[in-house]
This record gives structure tokens, sequence and C-alpha cells, in this order.
């Protein structure tokens, strides 16, 4: 069997390890919130997010597509002078990426983004970050808070898009199962770290996942729910959370599966150089969908509030086939009013 055995009191020394070979990203605290930052060894890394059912304000997505982003910079001489290879940091860095401690939720959440950063038009800025990246998964054995609704989303249990997805087989080990030759290579190059696998230890394993399997729970339907929501388009429920919502747009900068950006160009006062940037936007931002001439295609607060429900669960469904939610639940943690994504689905789906 590939997969090996990691002590829990371990995962600093592999940490360590990567840190020499690799770039890491790894969860830490800012400001007292859990955040994936770069590490330059264990100690900066907080292990209890890890184990104690904390997930990082904002998801990986910050990594591969980060909410502000130089794409070129320009010269009205010179023509282009730096592409996005050389002015983003981690693309320009000389190292591989590793990200540790992935929740299997924002594994799916990555995919979602990789698939429509591939479709149509090849997203090279972001797919070479992802390219250069392994991805160490921390599996969850339950709902990690109450507002994680990842097994309704079908996202507790990727398949794909990791490279070693590690379990927690008792209080003291966890199994390192490779997802691919990125992570194939990593347990072979840590022999002292890794360890080989026993057949008790396969059993734990075996009865971890089931473990798992008994206590997620699906919340609400999701089949169907794209014509559900198109039958209420009309629906009295879209106004009623209108009426709530602030649109600040937090839900949308900390959702794992949210790609949508605005481009900007910076010229500098004598128009000689300049650089275009493009960085994050929201649907609920007023400005979102207003085009030349003054045309705002979402002018009302309802409208904008309606269209991300369909954006993510009708648009992302039928075209891609594919959740546009993995049921992480930060947008609920961070909605300064209290809007909970699973209620204005259940009131549309008509169970609450
Ligand atoms: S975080 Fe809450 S208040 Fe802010 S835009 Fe989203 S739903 Fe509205
Ligand atoms: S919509 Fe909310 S629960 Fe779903 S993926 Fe985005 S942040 Fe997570």
């Amino acid at each position: 069997m590939l997969s090996k055995i990691i002590l829990r009191q371990d995962l600093p020394k592999l940490v360590d390890a990567l840190a020499n070979d690799f770039l890491v990203i790894a969860p830490t605290y800012e400001k007292k919130v859990p955040t994936f930052s770069e590490v330059e060894s264990s100690s900066e890394v907080e292990f209890d997010i890890l184990f104690n059912e904390k997930l990082p304000m904002l998801p990986p997505k910050k990594i591969f597509f980060p909410a502000k982003q130089t794409v070129f910079k320009y010269s009205l001489t010179k023509g282009v002078t730096d592409s996005c290879d050389e002015v983003s940091d981690a693309a320009n860095h000389n190292k591989n990426i590793v990200i540790f401690g992935v929740s299997p939720c924002d594994v799916s959440g990555v995919g979602v983004l990789e698939r429509i950063f591939k479709e149509n038009y090849s997203d090279d800025v972001f797919l070479q970050l992802r390219d250069k990246t392994a991805i160490i998964s921390m599996n969850c054995l339950d709902h990690c808070y109450e507002n994680c609704f990842c097994e309704t989303m079908s996202s507790n249990d990727p398949k794909s898009g990791f490279d070693i997805m590690l379990t927690e087989i008792s209080k003291s080990k966890l199994i390192a199962v490779p997802n691919s030759d990125k992570g194939k290579k990593i347990l072979r190059d840590y022999p002292e770290i890794f360890t080989q696998i026993s057949e008790k230890d396969s059993e734990a394993y075996t009865d971890a996942l089931n473990l798992k399997n008994k206590n997620f729970k699906t919340e609400f339907l999701v089949e169907g729910l794209a014509s559900h929501i198109e039958d209420n388009f009309e629906s009295k429920i879209w106004e009623e959370f209108t009426e709530k919502c602030l649109f600040c747009g937090s839900c949308t900068f900390v959702c794992p599966t949210c790609y949508c950006y605005t481009v900007k160009e910076i010229v500098s006062v004598d128009l000689k150089d300049g650089e275009r940037q493009r960085e994050w936007d929201s649907c609920y931002f007023p400005e979102f969908a207003l085009v030349a001439g003054d045309h705002n295609f979402r002018e009302k607060k309802e409208q904008r509030f309606r269209y991300r429900y369909l954006h993510k669960f009708v648009d992302l469904p039928r075209r891609y086939n594919l959740e546009g939610c993995v049921g992480c639940g930060r947008c609920v943690t961070y909605c300064p009013a209290n809007i909970d994504v699973r209620d204005v689905l259940k009131k549309i789906r008509g169970v609450m």
C-alpha cells in the first residue's frame, strides 16, 4: 500500500522539512482570525486550526487568485514590460508551493475554480499557480462547525484536487493517502517522517471512514433546487432577505467558489507607463452589472441578491454540471446581517 503513517507529533517536522524544499502555505492566525499564510517554519503554524474545527477565513483561492493582482505592466516606448509571471510573488517564486491543511470542502472549491478558469478561456495566471502547487488536505470525520453543510453539497469527500489526504486514525496517528504523483513523491522524499502502515492502522483507517459516513448527514435536498429557484424567480422571499442584506460583499469574498473580478488600468500621470490590475469584485455591488451608457442590468437590490443564488445554484450546475457552493458555511459565519444561505434555499424549496 502506498499510504504511510505520520505521527501527530511529527506534523511540525513535516512542515519544517517541506519549508526547505517548497514555499509552504499553512493555517495561521492573523489578528486572531484563522487564515492561510506563507510560513517559513512550523513555529508559525497553528495546528489547532486543523484539529479544532476551524476554517481559515479566506479559502485557498486567495493563493491562485489573489484579491488584487497585477496582470501585466507596460510602457509607451517598450510595450509590455512585465507579465503576471514576473510581477506575482507566488508565481515568481522559484520553489513549488505546498498548501498544508486544506479541508475537503476547500479542495472541492479549488476544483470548481480550476474548471471555471480552464473552460472557454484558459486563465494562465491562475493555472500556472495551480500547476506548481501540491495540496495536503486534512480529512474531516464530522461537520467541522455548526455552519458547515458540505455533505449536502457533496464536497466532503473529493476524489481529486488534492495530492495527499491526512486522516486521523487515533489521537496520535494520521494516515497519509497519496492521490497524485506529487503526493507519492512527498511521501517518498521524507522517509524519516512517513513510516510504513500496519494492518492495525489499515483497520483503524476503515473505522475512521465508516465514522465519517455515519457522522455526515444531508441537511436539505439539492436535487431539483435549480428548478425550484427558477419557479420562484418572482417570489417575495428574495425581497425578505434583501431587506436584511447590507450588500457589503463579504459573503462573496470569503466564498471558495466566487471568482468574479474587475479589471483596472492604472496609468502614470505622464501617460508613459501603466499596469493592468485585476481585483475581486462582488455581484452584490451596484456597479457590478453597470455597463456603458449607464445601463445597469441589476439595478435593484433584490435583483442583485437573487442573482448570486441563480449563479451558484442554477447556472453553474446547468452549465458545468458542478455545484457553485461547497457548503463551507463561511458566508454564514461572516455575514454581518446573519443571513444564512441554507435558510434562503430552504425557504425557496418550501421546507422552512
Ligand atoms: S455578507 Fe450578508 S450582508 Fe453582506 S452582502 Fe452577503 S448576504 Fe448581504
Ligand atoms: S456560498 Fe457560502 S457556504 Fe457555499 S461555498 Fe460559498 S461561502 Fe461556502
